[in-house]
């Protein structure tokens, strides 16, 4: 057997190949998916910092616009090692398809900085922002690309951003440049747990509307949270919250593992202690792969991509897979968990209440309003409710049409095996990349 690729830019190019294969209008016009795919601009710059130490080190930034066709870039920035191009591009192509999901006015950017944040000080973090948003210039900007955070970003680096481009640009309303913003410069009520709430609503919404046979709601299940950063600590206190039992969550040190159930609060309290959810009192400390393997009734792969492969798959014990990081499971991983019955609500729907919210906030900031909780809320879980929905009435579209496809697809490629049954990501894919292609063909190519 080959080893299956890790490449996450190799594995979106995959789910977006795989996608076209049930949507027939795609060879209406000849050269359309490759407009579809092919990152609309990617740009890459080199960052001169200096560090606590004296010394003057080199940093590489990138930030990439996939596709702008409904409306300006929208993406996160990261902190991280693996950043390269290859990355940011897969992940700006998912962004491109999350916004279409969920409905909002954006197109798919991402950025990122190739840094180990683990061993920068804060001044260090500052610098590195300040100076990848100078080099960005007008590659990013209030009605072109507004970036948000990701992995190892935060509320403080979006005020970083928001502060370096608003000294670039004086006398405007610059707030809407950037979103995740602390309160007092322009942030929304909500976004910190926005991607975490919004993981809650679609795998609420998709109990009750019985696709897990046996689970009718969140309320009474057991919760197992790979990452316990912003999207997987906010995930263990609401679904908490939500009458779930959260039975582990890890971070890079480990996995902490109780049956009974954790005490969320203690946890949080023990990671802002000591830096670690591991030494928690009460717990079995496991190794930080091993939270997947874990019996439960919804895993939440929260930290980064391919965390799901064909070499684990086959021991996830979840009923539901509800994925908040982006690209956790491999597109081998989602045929065995196919196989295995075990449904996955794909990161392009369930981490949506992300951007979601960071739309409200990029209107509230256009408008120069303040949400309160309450529409915030009501607005997520709207809009989330609504992208569950469609994903599933796709897959149920999909599923009926199954037969043509096959047709179809056998009549170029009599060698291929018959297309499989659509999963869930195929049908979030499929119904995004079809949104996209109708505006691109309404739109038409210019000039
Ligand atoms: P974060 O930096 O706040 O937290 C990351 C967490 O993952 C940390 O707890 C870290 O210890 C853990 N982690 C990292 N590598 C790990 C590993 N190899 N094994 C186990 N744990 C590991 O990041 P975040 O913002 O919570 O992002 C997490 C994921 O969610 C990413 O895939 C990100 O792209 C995705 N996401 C985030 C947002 C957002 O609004 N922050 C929105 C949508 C998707």
């Amino acid at each position: 057997m080959t080893e299956e690729t890790l490449n996450i830019h190799t594995i979106a190019r995959a789910q977006f190949d795989n996608a076209l294969r049930y949507i027939e209008d795609i060879d209406k016009w000849d050269g359309l998916a490759e407009w579809l795919i092919a990152p609309q601009q990617i740009v890459s710059v080199t960052l001169p910092v200096v560090m606590d130490s004296g010394a003057v080190r080199t940093f590489r930034g990138y930030r990439v616009l996939h596709n702008t066709v409904r409306g300006p870039g929208k993406g996160g920035i990261r902190f991280h090692p693996s950043v390269d191009e290859d990355e940011v591009m897969a992940l700006a192509t998912w962004m491109t398809w999350k916004c279409a999901v969920v409905g909002i006015p954006f197109g798919g950017a991402k950025g990122g900085v190739a840094c180990d944040p683990a061993h920068l000080s804060t001044d260090e973090k500052r610098r590195i922002t300040r100076r990848f948003v100078s080099a960005l210039g007008d590659n990013i900007g209030p009605h072109t690309d507004i970036p948000a955070p990701d992995l190892y970003t935060d509320s403080q680096t979006m005020a970083w951003v928001f502060d370096t481009y608003s000294m670039m640009h004086p006398g405007t309303n610059t707030l809407p440049v950037v979103t995740g913003k602390p309160l007092d410069i322009g942030g929304i009520v909500g976004r910190a747990t926005a991607t975490a709430r919004g993981v809650y609503f679609s795998t609420e919404h998709f109990l009750a509307l019985g696709e897990v046979p046996g689970l009718g709601g969140v309320s009474g299940t057991r919760v197992a949270i790979q990452g316990y950063g912003n999207a997987g600590r906010h995930a263990a206190t609401i679904f908490d919250a939500e009458g779930a039992t959260v039975i582990a969550v890890s971070d890079t040190k480990g996995t902490v593992f109780a049956p009974e159930g954790l005490d969320v609060a203690a946890v949080a309290r023990h990671k802002d202690e000591t830096g670690s959810v591991v030494g928690m009192a009460n717990t079995t400390t496991m190794s930080p792969t091993d939270v997947l393997e874990l019996e439960c009734d919804i895993l939440i792969p929260a930290a980064i991509e391919t965390q799901i492969t064909s070499r684990n798959a086959g021991a996830v014990k979840a009923r539901v897979v509800s994925e908040a990081a982006n690209g956790p499971t491999t597109p081998a991983a989602d045929e065995i968990l196919a196989d295995r019955g075990i449904p996955v609500l794909p990161d392009i729907l369930a981490n949506a209440g992300g951007v979601a919210v960071s739309y409200f906030e990029w209107v509230q900031n256009l408008q120069n309003e303040e949400w309160d909780e309450d529409r915030v809320d009501e607005s997520l879980r709207k809009r989330m409710y609504r992208a569950t929905e469609a994903v599933i009435t796709k897959r149920a579209e999909l599923l009926k049409g199954l037969d043509a496809s096959r047709q179809r697809w056998a009549a170029g490629h009599p060698d291929d095996p018959p297309l499989r049954e659509p999963d869930y990501r195929m049908a979030a894919t499929a119904f995004a990349v079809s949104r996209v292609m109708a505006t691109e063909v309404e739109r038409g190519v210019w000039p």
